[in-house]
Parts: C-alpha cells; sequence; structure tokens
C-alpha cells in the first residue's frame, strides 16, 4: 500500500489516493485520475458533484495515521508527552518494547536517530516491518526478543516499556540506559503504576520522577456555538518516568 497524495475538503475531511492511475470516489462523489495526476500541490480539485478538494503530498502524519494496526497502539497525546518529557530528538538512541503494531517504535525513528523495538510475536513483527517500509523509516532494528530476558542494545538515552509487566524488565533497562537516561512507562491500570514505581524506587539505579495521565478535551467551535465535544477519547494508559543515575 501507498499514499501518493492527500485530498482535504474545506471542512477538513480527508482523502487519500494511493495510485494516480485511478478515479479517487468519496462520498462526495469522484474525482478524474487525470485531474488526480496534474493537479499542483495546494491547488483547489473538483469531484463529479462539484465538492471541492485541496490536494497536497503527504506529510509523515498523514502516513502515520494509516499504518497498520493490531495491538493497541498508544495515542498521539501520550507520544507527545514522552517525547517532550524525555526530550527525544535527533541524536537519540531509543528503546521501546513490545513493538506491537510499532506505532510509538514508528513514530520515534521519524524524529530519533535510531530505534531499537522488543516484541516477543512473529506475527506482530511482520506488522511493524511492513509499517517501517510504509513509511519509508530505515533506522529501526527489530529484535524478536523478551525484554523481560534480555536486552542487547547499550547506551540508549530513552527506553519506553509498554508492555503487561514492566517491573520485570527495570533490570535490564538500567544496565542499557547511559546514566541520566530516561525509563518511561506505560501502563493501562492503576495496579501496573504501583508495581513498577515501587520497584524503580526500591533500584538504586533510578530515580523516580512522576507519573502523569493526560486528558486530552477535543472542543466544537461552530460560530458561537463553542463546547466540549460529547464524545472524547477515553482513558488510555498512565505514564510514569524515572531517570538512570548510576
Ligand atoms: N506501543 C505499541 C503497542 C504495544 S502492545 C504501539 O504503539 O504500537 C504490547 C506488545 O508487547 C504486544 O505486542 C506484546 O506481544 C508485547 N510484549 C508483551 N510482553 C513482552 C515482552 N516481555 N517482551 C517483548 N514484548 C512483549
Amino acid at each position: 500500500m501507498s499514499v501518493k497524495k492527500v485530498l482535504i475538503t474545506k471542512q477538513g475531511k480527508k482523502f487519500y489516493a494511493k495510485n494516480l492511475d485511478g478515479d479517487l470516489h468519496t462520498q462526495y462523489g469522484f474525482i478524474k485520475k487525470e485531474d488526480l495526476k496534474k493537479a499542483k500541490e495546494g491547488s483547489l480539485l473538483k469531484s463529479n458533484t462539484s465538492k471541492e478538494f485541496f490536494i497536497f503530498s503527504p506529510f509523515f502524519i498523514d502516513l502515520y495515521r494509516k499504518i497498520k494496526r493490531d495491538a493497541q497502539i498508544i495515542p498521539l497525546k501520550d507520544i507527545g508527552l514522552i517525547i517532550a518529557e524525555a526530550g527525544i530528538n535527533k541524536e537519540s538512541k531509543v528503546l521501546d518494547a513490545g513493538s506491537g503494531s510499532g506505532a510509538l517504535a514508528c513514530f520515534l525513528a521519524s524524529i530519533a536517530k535510531e530505534v531499537a523495538t522488543y516484541e516477543i510475536r512473529e506475527d506482530f513483527i511482520e506488522i511493524v516491518k511492513s509499517n517501517l517500509e510504509f513509511l519509508g523509516l530505515k533506522n529501526v532494528k527489530i529484535r524478536n526478543k523478551d525484554i523481560y530476558k534480555e536486552i542487547e542494545d547499550k547506551n540508549i538515552d530513552a527506553i519506553i516499556l509498554d508492555v503487561p509487566e514492566p517491573w520485570l524488565a527495570i533490570e535490564n533497562c538500567s544496565k542499557a540506559l547511559k546514566p541520566g537516561g530516561f525509563l518511561v512507562s506505560y501502563s493501562p491500570s492503576v495496579p501496573q503504576v504501583i508495581d513498577f514505581v515501587n520497584a524503580a524506587r526500591k533500584n538504586e539505579s533510578f530515580v523516580y520522577l512522576k507519573t502523569i495521565e493526560i486528558i486530552e478535551r477535543e472542543w466544537e467551535v461552530e460560530e458561537r456555538r463553542v463546547r466540549p465535544k460529547s464524545k472524547g477519547i477515553g482513558h488510555s494508559g498512565f505514564l510514569s518516568f524515572a531517570r538512570k543515575v548510576q
């Protein structure tokens, strides 16, 4: 699968043209392949029913929203906080486990220098590979390993755990992280937070920093009718942060 062009209506509804060799069918009629092919970036196209669409080439985030998802992926609100709190940037070597569909690994790979992603299930590894290829990311090493048993990577700036029993990986993470490196654990439920934070506090290699839940509330802004949307995204997970000190 590929995405060649993004089309967006004035109301913000998005459509993706997977190839330019066929007409693009939408709920607002279809756009002829000739129009798709010759359209300039940012130009306005019309469907057969005269609905207007702007057209442009996909950005990373447009493609990211189209990746295959199987396991529950980390939502963008939480990815944003992980990146900001751990200061992940183009110099960073980061690691995550488990890969799941590789959503977090892919996002991190788009901004970091190198990513290693650990996953025990081979069927998920196939999904990760196809998502990496779809996004054109080449800086990710996939490790078919149990993070509770072994981490082969060293000198890591940040590790993000999204596994059922993150406390079982703390000792291995301590060996893999640089002094000053961040250990982040993402867990949906409170008992997981308790066991992870207690274990991190007991471990002399780590200083526990904080646990955060991000609650996102989108607002409807329609002329003077301005209010929170009635349907929001529900609870995702808690993020606990620790820093490796020795
Ligand atoms: N963060 C991922 C989703 C992870 S889902 C994303 O954004 O897409 C959790 C994954 O952890 C599952 O795929 C599961 O197979 C994997 N997993 C569970 N225990 C593990 C372990 N001990 N080592 C490595 N991966 C593990």
